[in-house]
């Protein structure tokens, strides 16, 4: 029903892992040419094999990086149609310990990166005449709150910030920026956050259990899809139904 995506060139940013991988395997079975990004060379070899992808290292918290990024698309996919910008890190920090360098360290690729892989990757976009932007922000921030993640929250709350005026400067390039708020995915990721956290989540989610890294892939693509090309400036939350209970009775 919808419009293939076969060979549209595309970029995961943090593809080398857990939900970037996810997004970059289903541009990859659709078709698409995809080229992925982390900084761990290992991993992203490893990845960029499983999936069939391009491999570039870098650090999205980089200017000099992504613009590095933006020119290996360029060379192996010949152009940009679609930017997923995604990698990302949640490490957990009460406010009251918090240090300057956690501060920085979370920002700087949750919020930064982003704004930077756009920047990086925008006069590609612009020459596709169909670009999209697809942020993987997230529930936390946007919608809902825990303990250890403010500035993870703002970061992923600030990502919606940026979406919005980025959305309204870009439509007339035919580029729209759209982002997928995940709950609890189960990715590599989140497995470092422990049985008790994973087991909590669980318990708080309506269909009981948490998401997969296809589910967020699946909502990418919709957006990367002609069919969704009057779409910008919007966010899907996928997650199971997570943010909709008023209260713990409300799972029982
Ligand atoms: P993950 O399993 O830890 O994977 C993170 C990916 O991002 C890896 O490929 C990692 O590779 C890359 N990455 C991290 N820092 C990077 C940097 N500075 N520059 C370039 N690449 C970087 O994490 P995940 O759970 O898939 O999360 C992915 C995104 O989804 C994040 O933005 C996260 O906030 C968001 N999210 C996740 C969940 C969830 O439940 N999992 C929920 C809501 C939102 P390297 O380490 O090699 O750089």
């Amino acid at each position: 029903m919808f419009t293939s995506v076969e060979g549209r060139a595309v970029v995961v940013t943090g593809g080398t892992r857990g939900i970037g991988k996810g997004i970059a395997s289903v541009f990859a079975r659709s078709g698409a040419r995809v080229l992925i990004t982390g900084r761990d060379e290992a991993d992203g070899q490893a990845a960029a094999a499983e999936i069939g992808a391009a491999f570039v290292a870098a650090d999205v918290a980089s200017k000099a990086d992504g613009e590095r990024v933006a020119a290996a698309a360029h060379q192996q996919l010949g152009g940009i149609d679609v930017l997923c910008a995604n990698a990302g890190i949640f490490p957990s920090a009460r406010l009251a310990e918090m240090t300057e360098a956690d501060i920085d360290v979370t920002l700087g690729t949750n919020l930064k990166g982003p704004i930077l892989s756009v920047q990086a990757c925008l006069p590609q976009l612009k020459a596709s005449g169909r670009g999209r932007v697809i942020l993987t922000s997230s529930i936390t921030g946007p919608i809902t709150g825990f303990p250890g993640w403010t500035h993870y929250g703002a970061s992923k709350a600030g990502q919606l910030g940026f979406m919005r005026t980025a959305a309204i400067e870009l439509a007339r390039d035919g580029i729209t920026v759209n982002a997928v708020l995940p709950g609890n995915i189960m990715t590599e990721g989140l497995a470092g956050m422990g049985e008790d956290y994973i087991a909590g989540m669980t318990a708080a989610i309506p269909m009981r259990k948490l998401g997969s890294v296809a589910d967020i892939g699946y909502v990418a693509l919709f957006f990367a899809t002609e069919e969704a090309a009057y779409i910008t400036g919007q966010t899907i939350v996928v997650d199971g139904g997570q943010v909709l209970p008023e209260s713990p009775d409300a799972v029982e």
